[in-house]
């Protein structure tokens, strides 16, 4: 077997549709697939470790990093700054791994012009009201503040269309099984196979 360079993919999903606890699962449960730590100049949430979340960076940073051409991507969400290391990215794939980034849809189309091959994923909660339910659960907010982030969602929602698959987070199993089969099934694209099994096919075909 040689060595195929990985595919990237995309993974978007309103607020409280489960997303990261999904990746997560996908990461220790399949080889070869990592997860890419996006820079942000959003404050750290208690319990999160700079470097492993997020790497935690201050604005202006930001700014130079975006100047020097640093990012794939990068995007404003809900006021702070987000973006995907450039250089990570291409050592990630050359060195065979599958990547997933988690990012907003603002990040997911400048992804998709610059790398064509990279798939796109929309993961979506089951219904209006187990989204409600998610986020209200995460603490105790007053309504307004419920309402607020229903509408992030939806708008967030209302982009799916712009994805290669879309993953419903009813059953967390199923929708975990749905990505594995994304990511299997692009693994067996002949482009791929024929990378990985040069020296099988060399000797079928002599
Ligand atoms: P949070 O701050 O709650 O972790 O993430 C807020 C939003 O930012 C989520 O929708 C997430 O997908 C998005 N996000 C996280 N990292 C990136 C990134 O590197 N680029 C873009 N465009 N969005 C990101």
């Amino acid at each position: 077997m040689t060595h195929a360079p990985g595919t990237l993919y995309i993974v978007s999903a309103p607020s409280g549709a489960g997303k990261t606890s999904l990746v997560k699962a996908l990461i220790d449960q399949l080889d070869s697939v990592r997860v890419s730590v996006s820079h942000t100049t959003r404050a750290m949430r208690p319990g999160e470790i700079d470097g492993v979340n997020y790497h935690f960076t201050r604005r202006e940073d930001f700014l130079e990093r975006v100047s020097q051409g640093d990012f794939l991507e990068h995007a404003e969400v809900f006021g702070n700054l987000y973006g995907t290391s450039q250089s990570t990215v291409e050592q990630t794939l050359a060195q065979g791994n599958d990547l997933i980034l988690e990012i907003d849809w603002q990040g997911t189309q400048q992804v998709r012009r610059a790398m064509p091959g990279a798939r796109s994923i929309f993961i979506l909660p089951p219904s209006r009201a187990t989204l409600r339910e998610r986020l209200t659960n995460r603490g105790q907010d007053d309504d307004s503040v419920i309402e607020g982030r229903m509408a992030l969602a939806v708008d967030e929602i209302s982009h799916y269309v712009e994805y290669d698959y879309l993953v419903i987070n009813d059953d967390f199993n199923t929708a975990l099984d749905d990505l594995k089969s994304i990511l299997r099934s692009a693994r067996l694209d002949v482009r791929h196979q024929e990378q990985r099994h040069q020296g099988l096919l060399t000797a079928l075909l002599s």
